[in-house]
């Protein structure tokens, strides 16, 4: 067994694809967790936000870095104006409205 390490968390059922077809073309093995549990569960919400990318140690960074190559969307943002930590699937401050910034 190889040590994994989590990559990411919180991302949705999607972005975990994206990310994961992305890192694979790289030849990085990558793991879901949390996706098992949707399995013959039926309704739950397709914008599901507890998925976990996991990948091998030794390729913690090199995944690490092909993410940011691709800027890839960080689950979480802080706004600007009133720093509040915000889901990476808003395009604008919940709290305060603000546009969210690269
Ligand atoms: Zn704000």
């Amino acid at each position: 067994m190889e040590d994994k390490k989590v990559l990411l968390t919180g991302g949705n059922l999607l972005q975990a694809h994206t990310w994961k077809g992305l890192l694979e073309t790289h030849t990085i093995t990558v793991e879901l967790k949390g996706e098992a549990l949707l399995g013959g569960v039926g309704e739950l919400p397709v914008d599901m936000q507890n998925v976990e990318l996991w990948v091998n140690k030794r390729d913690l960074t090199q995944a690490q870095s092909i993410l940011e190559t691709h800027n890839v969307e960080r689950p979480q943002w802080t706004c600007v104006q009133c720093h509040e930590i915000n889901h990476g699937n808003f395009e604008f401050c919940w709290q305060c409205s603000a546009q969210k910034s690269e």
